[in-house]
C-alpha cells in the first residue's frame, strides 16, 4: 500500500519537475519548498511577503538547487488578473507544471459557530478554499501539460472529524477534502493530474502557536521533520495515486496532539 509518510526520496528524485508551492515564505511551506529544491525540483514560490521569499531565494541558490522563481500573490485581496499572470509566467518560462501544492492557510479564530465572526469567516473561507480553487482551475492548463502531474491540497484533523470550535477552518478543510475528490474523479483518465490531501499533523508554525499558545511548543515536531510525505505526493512516487486523504505523520504519534489524525486513505491508482 501506497503509505507517503515513509517514503525515502533519492537525492534526485524530483529533477526535471517544476512545483509551486503557495504560502512558501514560512513554516511548512517554506520547509517543504527548501526540501523540493534539495530533492533538485525547480520551485516556482507563491506568497505575499517579497522580503521573506526573496530571502528564501537565496537560500536555493547558495545550496547549489535549481534557481526557482518568485511569485508574489495575496490570496486574500487577489483578482482574476494576478491569477492569470501567474499563470501566464508558469507556461511562458517552463511551458508546464508538474506539481502544485495548496500550503498556505489562515486560522482565523477559534469560537463557537454561534458567535463566530462572520466577516472572518469569510476570509478564512476565501484564503484557504476559494483562492485554492481558483489558482488549481487558470494553472490546470499548464498542470495538463505536464506527463505527470500532482495537486495536493493541505488538510487537517479537524476537517475531517469536525472539532468544537474550530469554526472556518474546520469547515473549510472539509470543503477542500470535497473540492480534492471532486477533481481528482474529474481529471482521472482525461488527464495526467493526480489530486490528493495532505495532512501535515501538528508541526512548530506560527499558525500552531495561534492555536494553542499554552502548549510546550519544543515538544511539536519540526516542519523539517515532516516532508518526506510531502516529497512522495509531489513527486515520481504517487505516480497513478489519485483521490487519496493522506498523512505526513503516524496516526499513532500524532493521536496525543490535538491536531490527530484518525482518517485513512482511500486513494484509487489510476494506472
Ligand atoms: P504558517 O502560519 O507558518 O504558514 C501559513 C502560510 O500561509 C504562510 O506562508 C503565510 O504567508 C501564508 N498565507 C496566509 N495568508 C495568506 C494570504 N492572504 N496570501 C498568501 N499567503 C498567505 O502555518 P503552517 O505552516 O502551520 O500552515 C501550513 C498549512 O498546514 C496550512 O494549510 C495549515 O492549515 C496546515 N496545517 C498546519 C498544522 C500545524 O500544526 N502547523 C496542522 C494541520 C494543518 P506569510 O508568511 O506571508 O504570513
Amino acid at each position: 500500500m501506497f503509505e507517503p509518510r515513509d517514503h525515502v526520496a533519492a537525492p534526485a528524485e524530483l529533477a526535471g519537475r517544476v512545483i509551486a508551492i503557495t504560502g512558501a515564505s514560512s513554516g511548512i511551506g517554506r520547509a517543504v519548498a527548501l526540501a523540493c529544491a534539495r530533492h533538485q525540483a525547480t520551485v516556482v514560490l507563491i506568497g505575499r511577503d517579497s522580503a521573506k521569499l526573496e530571502a528564501l531565494h537565496g537560500e536555493m541558490v547558495a545550496a547549489n538547487s535549481p534557481e526557482p522563481s518568485i511569485a508574489l500573490l495575496d490570496l486574500e485581496k487577489a483578482v482574476a488578473k494576478d491569477y492569470d499572470e501567474i499563470a501566464d509566467a508558469i507556461l511562458e518560462r517552463y511551458g508546464r507544471l508538474d506539481g502544485l501544492l495548496h500550503n498556505a492557510g489562515l486560522l482565523g479564530v477559534l469560537a463557537p459557530i454561534e458567535h463566530y465572526d462572520v466577516p472572518t469567516w469569510c476570509r478564512v473561507l476565501h484564503v484557504n478554499l476559494t483562492a485554492a480553487f481558483v489558482l488549481t482551475q487558470v494553472l490546470l492548463p499548464a498542470l495538463k501539460k505536464s506527463t505527470d502531474a500532482s495537486v495536493v491540497f493541505t488538510a487537517s484533523s479537524v476537517g475531517r472529524r469536525g472539532r468544537a470550535y474550530w469554526g472556518a477552518y474546520a469547515v473549510s478543510k472539509f470543503a477542500l477534502e470535497g473540492l480534492a475528490q471532486v477533481l481528482s474523479e474529474e481529471l482521472e483518465g482525461i488527464s495526467h493530474v493526480r489530486v490528493n490531501t495532505l495532512n501535515p499533523g501538528r508541526a512548530r508554525t506560527a499558525m500552531r502557536r495561534q492555536a494553542y499558545p499554552a502548549e510546550d511548543f519544543s515538544q511539536v515536531p519540526l516542519p523539517e521533520t515532516l516532508t518526506a510525505a510531502y516529497m512522495a505526493l509531489l513527486g515520481p512516487a504517487s505516480h497513478g495515486v489519485t483521490g487519496g486523504a493522506f498523512d505526513a505523520q503516524s496516526p499513532v504519534r500524532a493521536s496525543s496532539a490535538a491536531d490527530a489524525s484518525s482518517s485513512g486513505s482511500s486513494a484509487r491508482s489510476s494506472s
